[in-house]
């Protein structure tokens, strides 16, 4: 571990803001501050300088400080080097020279002097080691953040998925019964109708039932009429299925059907019509009739 290159000459105050100067470090009782006399010598900011370096695995000995002391008081305060010393070491000793380094180089930012002092210090290394920590900590608790929102949202969607599908089935199975009741209402008005005709009661063709799901003439065709006994016949299994297409056999029967139609007189298409339908009794009738063997 290198030293954190603690400034003593900033510490220990050797330059004298007051006038400018590196002025002696002794106290002037008759002037009452700080001694104004200026010193030259450059083995202070030296000697200083290896003492920092140390630092602060090895502390200075006070006999040290005291020699760098006396060369940092003039004439008049040589004599106050011990104090001086005793002052500095209690500094050194006492000062978290962590904070203080940190210190220093907020110093140094501030100075004119471009050329860094303190570059590199085992304390800005830490500082930057540091921060990259803390980016790579919030990185990763962003990158957590994002994970749980994404995870909402994936179960957001799954839920208005599974909602949509419920009410998707709902509207089905409201169609299925609406389209159940619609078949069960035109197989009552069939079978109504087929009762007058049976009954030789219909005075005219529209009373024929004709047997489409909207019980006219115009909507009989092959596919009508098997769709409509496909949906619309009450029971459950092709046994019952096939008995009511024998019943439906017996009306149809183009021999039958005349019997019911008497005097009335029927257009090509409505003979046509019945012939339709007389052809796919006969074949629901058969393939019931199969089923129900099978
Ligand atoms: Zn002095």
């Amino acid at each position: 571990m290198s030293s954190p290159n603690i400034d003593l000459f900033k510490l220990f105050q050797i330059w004298n803001p007051s006038f400018g100067y590196n002025s002696c470090v002794g106290y002037a009782p008759s002037k009452r501050k700080r001694c104004g006399w200026e010193m030259y010598g450059s083995s202070v900011a030296k000697q200083l300088k290896d003492i920092g370096n140390r630092l602060p695995h090895v502390h200075p000995t006070k006999a040290e400080l005291i020699e760098v002391a006396t060369d940092a008081l003039c004439h008049h305060h040589k004599r106050q080097a011990s104090d001086i010393a005793m002052k500095w070491k209690s500094l050194i000793d006492d000062t978290d020279l962590e904070d203080l380094s940190e210190r220093m180089r907020n110093a140094r930012m501030n100075d004119d002097d471009s050329n860094p002092r303190f570059g590199g210090s085992q304390s800005m290394r830490e500082e930057a080691k540091r921060k990259q920590e803390e980016k790579k900590r919030q990185e990763r608790a962003q990158e957590e953040a994002r994970k749980r929102r994404e995870e909402e949202e994936r179960k957001r969607r799954e839920e208005r998925a599974k909602e949509y599908a419920r009410k998707e089935q709902e509207r089905k199975n409201r169609e299925a019964e609406g389209e159940r009741r619609s078949w069960r209402q035109a197989w009552t008005r069939y079978a109504e109708a087929q009762e007058k005709f049976k009954g030789k009661k219909i005075y005219s063709s529209s009373g024929i039932p004709w047997p489409v799901k909207s019980g006219l003439q115009k909507d009989v065709n092959e596919q009508n009429v098997v769709t409509f006994y496909y949906n619309a016949l009450p029971g459950s299994s092709a046994s019952e299925f096939y008995k009511m297409m024998q019943q439906e056999c017996l009306i149809w029967h183009p021999d039958k059907a005349k019997q019911f139609i008497k005097s009335l007189t029927l257009t090509a298409a409505e003979e046509a019509s019945m012939a339709v339908i007389a052809r796919m009794v006969i074949r629901l009738h058969k393939e019931f009739g199969g089923r129900r063997t099978s």
